[in-house]
């Protein structure tokens, strides 16, 4: 009888109140790590639902302030991302392509492009107050919705959605949700490997070309290893 290509598992995890139980499907073969964005994607959607029940959450199609906040996204997921562009038909990926170059000049005409002697904080601060918005948004929504990096996932407010565009974002109450996309950063190298979406492009034409291969379950392992110590 033929093997699977396929395993699945159920993943139990414990994060602060929340108890997840989620079926997890990955290949068997060797693949490349963006060959589990799918499975991950499924994952934080997960914990996003467990995190939000019971609450009002204000986000909406059709409201997009938050996205022109910084987004960092791991290598794993950017390579995933790239794919996802590439079969786009052509028109769309142009298009696509110019709202990227306009937001590298934006980035780097601000100062913003490299990363070096900032916080976090003071990255996203200066991010979010040049007003770029993510070369994704089409008519204020996520064009690429069902591929939208994990982080984006995890971000949900209960605040009035008037507030999400103010300068400082004061008022604006987030849901706490555990932020399991941090281990996606560390995912095929040990540390912190992460780039802000904006700069999708610029990261794609330097990239690391060297592509690591493991089973779908070693991948899941790394990345709940990378979980437990990014807690
Ligand atoms: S990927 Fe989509 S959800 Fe994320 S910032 Fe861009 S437009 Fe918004």
């Amino acid at each position: 009888m033929a093997e699977s290509a396929h395993s699945t598992a159920t993943l139990r995890l414990a994060m602060g109140d929340l108890r997840i139980a989620h079926p997890i499907t990955v290949p068997n073969a060797p693949v490349a790590a963006a060959e589990v964005v799918p499975a991950l994607q499924g994952l934080v959607n997960a914990v996003v639902e467990a995190a939000e029940r019971g609450k009002a959450i204000s986000c909406r199609k059709g409201c997009g302030a938050c996205c022109r906040q910084l987004v960092p996204v791991s290598r794993t997921e950017g390579e995933r991302l790239l794919q996802v562009v590439d079969a786009m038909p052509t028109g769309r990926r142009e298009a696509l392509k110019a709202r990227f170059a306009a937001a590298e000049a934006a980035i780097e005409a601000a100062g913003l492009k490299e990363r070096e002697g900032r916080s976090d904080r003071e990255l996203s601060t200066a991010y979010f107050a040049m007003g770029v918005p993510c070369p994704f948004l089409e008519d204020e929504s996520c064009s690429i919705h069902p591929e939208r990096p994990l982080v984006c996932r995890e971000y949900l407010v209960t605040s009035p959605a008037a507030l999400c565009a103010g300068p400082k974002q004061e008022g604006v109450t987030p849901v706490a949700v555990p932020k399991v996309s941090m281990a996606a950063r560390g995912l095929q190298e040990d540390g912190d490997d992460w780039f802000p979406l904006a700069m999708l492009m610029a990261w794609g034409r330097t990239r690391p070309r060297k592509v690591t291969r493991r089973t779908g379950p070693e991948w899941v392992q790394r990345f709940l290893r990378g979980l437990s110590s990014s807690r």
